[in-house]
């Protein structure tokens, strides 16, 4: 396909975010009689679901301890239910198991869900909680839980198969995708510094606005786009905290055990619920029993026929060099720099083991393809959506956003001038007006 001179929507990234605001715009653009599918162009550098979108776990669930993405992923979920095979969704449900230090701020969540609507139960207590896990695994072992949070709706999607669904969905309305083109800088005009153009290396194309989804690249596009690269944050006494760097990058930790997927299924022989574990128990080798760690952790896992056996992750740690000098490509399963190893293996498959006995002494089975990737984070690890240089609108999900197939939606409505609530707690100028959102005691850094 040619490159068009000029289109009035450039999206960079066949991602989700790319894909769904493309998709999302185009029925947009035909209900109000204001254009088409034809109006919006996709690009991308490399192929359609070839970011993070395409290597994502797949996890898709509402446990949050912000209001804000509660409410948000609940309309994701929804999302994902209006069309579970095009986006080949799974919707098995979600636990999170967590010990005592968490079981308040988990029982906010519940009190939340209930006010909104979105259905899960809540059980508390050691023994009530062990007695809830082992009616659904007989072998559940995990000791020190006091909740057990599960969420009925959600559970997982095959990460390169729904992003194909989206894009089939978009072609279908019209929306051109174009592989194989780089973005490598922006025209801008006027005094307002607009975009007029989004410069590629197969020429330039003339546009009235560019939304932007590229994931862990999103601090490539952003110095193009001549940003800030740090903020200033105010906390909540009102203190500034200034030079706070914009972006960071973490280092996401998942695996496969090539175990036949069946393995997991629950005493009534159906597919689980994903299962999230944070626990201040010890955890020990499940090879040699040697201590592993005796602070809090975390794993989640799931059957997934995808991955071809139970896949899954753990805490992600913080890349420490300097992120103007990380390399994210070759990205995922591909870098040199970023792909998990035997230490990971070996903590996972210990945890599994701490959680159910199925899967003591099966570390064997692991799967020693590469797997991880990189993802890159705003300052306070949420997402920022938000409108900048008057006509680019960037979705930048902090890694949060393989679930979130549902912000297009509401981004292509914001494009048409229809401003979301859902979205706008999450503006860029909550930094400087200190509006951030609450944090919780998981050791993940997007909980
Ligand atoms: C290992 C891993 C597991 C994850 N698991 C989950 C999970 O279970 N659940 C969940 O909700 N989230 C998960 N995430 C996070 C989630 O995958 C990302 O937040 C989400 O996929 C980002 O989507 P995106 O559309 O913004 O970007 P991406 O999917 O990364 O797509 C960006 C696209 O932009 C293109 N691009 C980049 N730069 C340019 C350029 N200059 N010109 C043209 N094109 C460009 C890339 O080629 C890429 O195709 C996981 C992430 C990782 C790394």
């Amino acid at each position: 396909m040619a490159l068009p001179a000029g289109v009035r929507y450039v999206v960079i990234g066949a991602g989700v975010h790319g894909l769904s605001t493309a998709y999302h715009l185009a029925l947009a653009l035909k209900a109000k009689g204001r254009g088409t599918g034809a109006d919006v162009l996709v690009v991308d550098k490399a192929g359609i679901a070839a970011g993070a979108s395409g290597i994502a776990c797949g996890v898709i669930r509402n446990n949050y301890y912000q209001p804000a993405m509660r409410e948000l992923m609940a309309h994701c979920v929804e999302v994902w239910e209006r069309d579970p095979e095009a986006y080949s969704y799974h919707p098995v449900g979600y636990m999170q198991i967590s010990p005592e230090c968490m079981r308040e701020q988990v029982g906010t969540i519940y009190e939340q869900q209930r006010a909104i609507g979105y259905e899960s139960v809540l059980v508390e207590g050691a023994a009530r909680s062990e007695r809830y896990m082992k009616d659904i695994f007989d072998d559940w072992q995990a000791q020190g839980i006091t909740s057990v949070l599960h969420e009925k709706r959600g559970g997982y999607a095959n990460n390169t198969r729904s992003i194909y669904g989206l894009a089939a969905k978009a072609e279908s309305e019209g929306v051109r995708i174009l592989t194989g083109v780089r973005v490598t800088g922006f025209e801008r005009g006027g005094n307002s510094g607009a975009v007029t153009g989004v410069v590629t290396d197969r020429g330039t194309i003339g546009c009235e606005q560019v939304v932007i989804g590229v994931g862990p690249w999103v601090k490539q596009i952003w110095d193009m786009l001549e940003l800030p690269k740090t903020v200033t944050i105010s906390g909540a006494d009102g203190t500034l905290h200034d030079g706070i760097p914009m972006w960071v990058y973490w280092s996401l930790q998942e695996g496969t055990l090539g175990v036949d997927p069946d393995l997991q299924r629950t005493n009534a022989g159906a597919m689980p619920p994903v299962i999230h574990l944070d626990t201040d128990a010890p955890l020990h080798s499940d090879v040699d029993g040697s201590l592993i760690t005796d602070q809090l952790w975390g794993i989640y896992y799931k059957p997934d026929f995808h991955f071809g056996g139970v896949q899954g992750g753990a805490m992600p740690y913080r890349i420490e060099t300097p992120p103007d000098e990380v390399h994210v490509d070759p990205y995922g399963p591909e870098s040199p720099d970023f792909i998990v190893g035997d230490q990971f293996a070996h903590m996972w498959c210990s945890a599994l083991a701490h959680c159910q006995k199925r899967f003591m002494s099966q570390i064997g089975k692991y799967k020693k393809e590469p797997s991880g990737g990189i993802g890159c984070f705003t300052p306070d690890s949420f997402p920022v959506f938000d409108r900048f240089c008057e006509n680019v609108y960037l979705i930048a999900d902090s890694n949060h956003g393989y679930k979130m197939i549902g912000v297009g939606e509401l981004v292509a409505k914001e494009l048409l001038g229809e401003a979301s609530r859902l979205l706008e707690p999450f503006r860029f100028s909550r930094y400087a007006e200190g509006r951030l959102h609450p944090t919780s005691n998981s050791p993940f850094p997007w909980s």
